[in-house]
């Protein structure tokens, strides 16, 4: 798993950094959140999620990805097509998931 902060929508809450402060951090001087992780460890995949969708501004991005992919983890941050369908499906499951809104 991969996850990304879109720094152009961070509101600079911090919410994600208290979550989870070994994943996230404010950069200084802005507080505009940032990953200090390439690869998210899989004991952390379920509170990754959960600060994501607890993102006021919905800018947090988590890419699910398969296992042994850590070659792709510095060259490609973008799911495959069978893990976009993948993830399509999941959210035709789950209508009432986190979409973002405020
Ligand atoms: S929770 Fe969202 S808005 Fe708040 S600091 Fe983290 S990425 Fe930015």
């Amino acid at each position: 798993m991969h996850v990304v902060v879109d720094q152009d929508l961070c509101g600079t809450t911090g919410q994600c950094v208290l979550t989870l402060p070994g994943t996230f951090r404010q950069r200084e001087p802005d507080g505009v959140a940032e990953v200090c992780v390439a690869r998210v460890p899989p004991a952390l995949h379920a509170a990754v999620r959960l600060a994501a969708s607890q993102c006021p501004v919905a800018a947090i991005q988590v890419i699910e990805s398969d296992a042994g992919d850590d070659e792709r983890a510095s060259a490609e941050l973008a799911p495959s097509p069978a893990e976009a369908e993948r993830h399509a499906a999941n959210d035709q499951r789950n209508p009432g998931g986190h979409d973002g809104t405020v």
